[in-house]
């Protein structure tokens, strides 16, 4: 069942023998497996159950309702943007749903005592079958997409197209605003139905504060019971339980972790986030970015992870950690993004079914951190090292060659006041300022990782018996591409070494 703690009687007092902190591709996976297995779970989801009929594809409900601080989370000096998910089902609720693996160069170079490169792809093909996970058919591609697959074709680069977990789509373009079609096969539509099925149990708004222990094991864990509208706290919860699996996100599981005074070393200090940086360029034709399935091709002329990991390589080389895509804001999205006032803003805006917009993300290098801000919030620390903003200038400026290449007239750039690049001008950045450029991130991981002193590769804790992490959290390193196909595997693994464990 899922039960809505906000209309519970408080103080709640709920006895398990799993508790699941957080909803997302890694815990509703590993719930989702220890329930089968006969354990009885409780899931605990600071957000709202949020079912497809509720999807309403206005920005101004969905975003508060699906993302933290309204869509508005930041580092804590504001130079960069990071969205996270909540609700039940996590950031899977109004992600893009691409599907990639690691690649094995970078698993080698992990080189994990319990997940070795084969027992990866095992686990990969068994995610991809869950999620059905299949090749974006190249009829549903959009015209934004082909924009940037004939730009990359024309320059000569590796390009290509995607995969992803949706069926039934019908291409309406809203996932980032959580599907109304139910045509995404994330954690709320697979997992979360089987874990229910096998009995557990979903507590809504109940959002987990600290673990509580006796120095040597876990005992329970405890949060505050929030308001569905306000977000402020209105009751308290404890739920008693031997094993506790932490899956709040590579953000919330650190600053849970710290909240709770554990034994073992500090956690939080290797946040990785896969900066981003963007260009919009103005074609003649209609580009109508926000139709079609939004991100279909991608370029991999600039992704090497063979040139900077394992024999042989170069981690200093730049232009071989690059990731370009397309990407689109709703209305609301971009008209904040856009310079100006009244007629000159909408002047701006007049232009918006004729921009085509890429963005480069990279495999980041610079470790960041994580450090809770009182009970309920996280504190985030996050500027590139010189090595990681020479990569995103350098993705930066392909992406105008991209634009240019495809047609554009002129590329603008989301600097204040805003960069106009006419055709045939120099590019006109050699460095990235803080504040210059709108940096935005997508994939926090790599805060708690495996093998790094406080966790195991199984996910276990080797500090506090009953502990496990089971997110985003675990990675060593960052990975370079989306990562929730290799979340959802965590979940799969980190659930069935817990039950194992007894
Ligand atoms: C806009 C966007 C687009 C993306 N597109 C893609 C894509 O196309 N492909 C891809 O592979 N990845 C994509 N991602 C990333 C991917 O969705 C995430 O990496 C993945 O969902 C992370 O899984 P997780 O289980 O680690 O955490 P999350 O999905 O973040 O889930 C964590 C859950 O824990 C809850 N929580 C946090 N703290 C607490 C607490 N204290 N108590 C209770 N609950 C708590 C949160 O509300 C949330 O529901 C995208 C992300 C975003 C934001
Ligand atoms: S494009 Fe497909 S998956 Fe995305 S919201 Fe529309 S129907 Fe759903």
């Amino acid at each position: 069942m899922i039960y809505d703690a906000a209309t519970l009687d408080t103080p709640l007092v709920l006895k398990a023998d799993l508790c699941v902190v957080g909803s997302g591709p890694g815990g509703a996976t590993a719930a989702m497996v220890a329930a089968e297995a006969g354990l009885d779970v409780i899931l605990l989801e600071a957000g709202s159950f949020v079912p497809p009929s509720r999807m309403t594809q206005r920005e101004e409900r969905m975003l508060p309702e699906l993302l933290w601080a309204n869509g508005g989370r930041t580092s804590r000096d504001k130079a960069v943007h990071i969205h996270q998910g909540r609700g039940v089902g996590g950031s899977s609720l109004h992600n893009i749903n691409l599907c990639k693996r690691i690649p094995d160069v970078l698993l080698r170079e992990w080189n994990l005592e319990h997940l070795p490169v084969e027992r990866w792809h095992a686990l990969y093909e068994e995610v991809e079958e869950l999620l059905q996970v299949s090749a974006v058919p190249e009829a549903a591609w959009s015209v934004h997409n082909r924009m940037l697959q004939r730009a990359v074709e024309a320059k000569g680069w590796r390009g290509g197209g995607l995969q992803h977990n949706r069926t039934g789509c019908v291409g309406s373009g809203f996932c980032l605003l959580g599907c109304a079609w139910d045509a995404k096969s994330n954690a709320l539509k697979v997992c979360i139905p089987r874990l229910v099925a096998a009995g557990g149990r979903v507590l809504t708004h109940a959002q987990a504060v600290r673990v509580q222990h006796d120095g040597q094991r876990v005992l329970a864990v405890e949060g505050r019971v929030l308001d569905p509208i306000t977000r402020q706290p209105v009751g308290d919860f404890v739920v008693e339980a031997q094993r506790v699996a932490l899956a709040a996100s590579a953000t919330g599981t650190p600053a849970l972790m710290l909240r709770s005074s554990l034994p073992g070393p500090e956690v939080g200090e290797g946040l990785r986030i896969h900066p981003a940086v963007a260009a919009a360029g103005d074609f003649d034709e209609a580009i109508e970015g926000w139709r079609g399935i939004p991100q279909t091709y991608e370029c991999t002329e600039f992704l090497d992870l063979a040139a900077v990991h394992g024999p042989g390589s170069d981690p200093t080389a730049i232009g071989k950690r690059t990731w370009i895509v397309t990407a689109f804001a709703q209305p609301v999205g971009t008209a904040t993004m856009l310079p100006g006032f009244g007629s000159a803003h909408l002047q701006q805006m007049g232009r918006y079914p004729h921009l085509g917009v890429l963005t480069a993300m990279i495999h980041d290098l610079t470790p960041g951190r994580v450090r809770p801000r009182g009970e309920l919030g996280v504190s985030l620390d996050y500027w590139p090292d010189p090595l990681d903003r020479r990569e995103l200038l350098f993705g930066l400026e392909r992406c105008c060659e991209l634009l240019f290449t495809a047609g554009a007239r002129r590329v603008y750039i989301p600097t204040d006041p805003i960069t106009e690049i006419e055709r045939g001008q120099a590019f006109p950045f050699d460095e990235l300022h803080r504040y210059d450029l709108d940096l935005t991130a997508v994939h926090p991981m790599a805060s708690v990782p495996m093998e790094g002193g406080a966790v195991d590769s199984r996910g276990q804790h080797l500090h506090l018996e009953g502990l496990w992490i089971s997110d985003g959290s675990l990675f060593p390193s960052s990975i370079g591409m989306p990562p929730q196909l290799s979340i959802y595997a965590m979940g799969l693994h980190v659930g069935r070494a817990l039950v194992a464990a007894g």
